[in-house]
């Protein structure tokens, strides 16, 4: 029998009404199929954890950080597997390191090494339904290790593709990909296919759907993710190998950057080198870190405690100068291979009066870094170039 992974989103197991009508959606899925569930944390359970950690401490410690937050996928996978079981069918809630996922040390980003699958197999041979905590693993010491923001989702590909599962189906509240965030733009459009390499961009850039780490680890296993509604029957979006003609498929805002410049007099490049690599230890993911006369960097805003603290103590000689920053993001296969888009991409920003920080090409996007945006360029961006792309000419 063919076995297919089930994800389901925060949000869709909020409560104990919801975790009931996600229970009947598993068991349709059992009718037919060996089924492995992935949970994530129930409703705003990782910020509020988050949130009560950093009331004890600036910085809290990282190792105990992972330890905390794994336990919100604990809950609901066990509740889900109570509930499960109270149906009538099979059911057995399984951890990170229960369920065999090993991963590297680095704590609250850490990678999947391997999945040793013993266990998952050993249990749908005995005809249950497995529910694994996505977000988490052990690293080879032993330690609990949490994958990143929105990692249940890279639990789930993986899992998918260390069992050679048929599909993977993430479910959540947005019934699919769209042409940007329909929460910003009502015109926004549900596509029906993307590919690998058009997501990987779109999660990079900053869209939530999906986390970036498992459209990778899809592609690379040829395993199609469909990104869908856990509430809706409506189909979802498909994301697979398969490349359309170019054209832009979707517009992606991202405001959760921070910019940081760090200044004193005639930097060292073994300086540079120093400040990176204390970063990198501290497992602060970084971006477009260059030294020119002065150090500047991306990070993510949550990371500003932490850098802070990082350079007031080992860096006490720089002064250093931070602020938000956006990037807007134009995602389509093959769209930099001719200039006219991005030419009015540049006139639509030059109409906006955006100071324009810095602009990144590559096959499938055009992403534009400025001194904050509001909504109205995003929506005048989606109105030419997915609206009505034939003005283009
Ligand atoms: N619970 C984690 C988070 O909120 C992981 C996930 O939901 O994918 O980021
Ligand atoms: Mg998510």
């Amino acid at each position: 029998m063919k076995t297919v992974v089930l994800k389901f989103g925060g949000s869709s197991v909020a409560d104990n009404e919801k975790l009931k009508q996600v229970a009947k959606k598993i068991i349709e899925y059992k009718k037919e199929k060996n089924v492995v569930v992935v949970v994530s944390a129930q409703g705003k359970t990782t910020n509020n954890l988050t949130k009560e950690a950093l009331e004890l401490a600036q910085v809290p410690n990282d190792r105990e950080m992972d330890t905390l937050l794994s336990v919100g996928e604990q809950i609901s996978a066990s509740k889900l597997s109570i509930l499960l079981n109270n149906y009538g069918y099979k059911s057995i809630s399984l951890t990170g390191w229960q369920a065999g996922i090993i991963t590297n040390e680095m704590y609250q980003n850490a990678k999947i090494k391997e999945i040793n699958i013993k266990r998952i197999k050993k249990e749908l041979n005995e005809g249950k339904i497995v529910i694994v905590t996505g977000f988490q693993g052990v690293d080879e010491k032993g330690n609990i290790t949490t994958l990143g923001r929105g990692g249940s989702d890279t639990t789930a590909v993986s899992i998918a593709a260390a069992i050679d599962a048929d599909k993977c189906y993430i479910f959540s509240d947005v019934d699919g990909v769209y042409t940007a965030d329909p929460n910003l733009i009502k015109e926004a459009k549900k596509l029906e296919k993307i590919s690998y390499e058009e997501m990987e961009e779109m999660a990079d850039s900053g869209a939530k759907v999906l986390h970036n780490r498992c459209i990778k680890i899809g592609s690379e296993f040829n395993c199609n993710i469909i990104a869908a509604g856990t509430f809706t029957n409506d189909e979802g979006t498909i994301i697979c190998k398969e490349i359309e003609k170019p054209k832009v498929k979707s517009i992606v805002k991202n405001s959760n950057i921070t910019k940081v410049e760090l200044k004193k007099d005639k930097i060292k490049k073994e300086e540079a080198y120093q400040v990176y690599n204390t970063l990198l230890k501290n497992n602060i993911i970084i971006d477009e870190f260059k030294c020119n006369g002065k150090i500047t960097f991306n990070i993510e805003n949550s990371n500003i405690n932490k850098v802070e603290k990082i350079i007031n103590e080992q860096f006490k000689d720089y002064k250093t100068f931070i602020e938000e920053v956006t990037k807007i993001a134009i995602i389509g296969y093959g769209i930099t291979g001719d200039n006219k888009i991005l030419l009015e991409v540049m006139k639509i920003l030059n109409e906006s009066e955006l100071e324009i920080l810095f602009i990144d090409l590559t096959k499938s996007k055009i992403e534009v870094t400025v001194k904050k945006a509001n909504d109205s360029v995003i929506s005048k961006l989606h109105k030419l170039l997915i609206e009505n792309p034939n003005n283009l000419n």
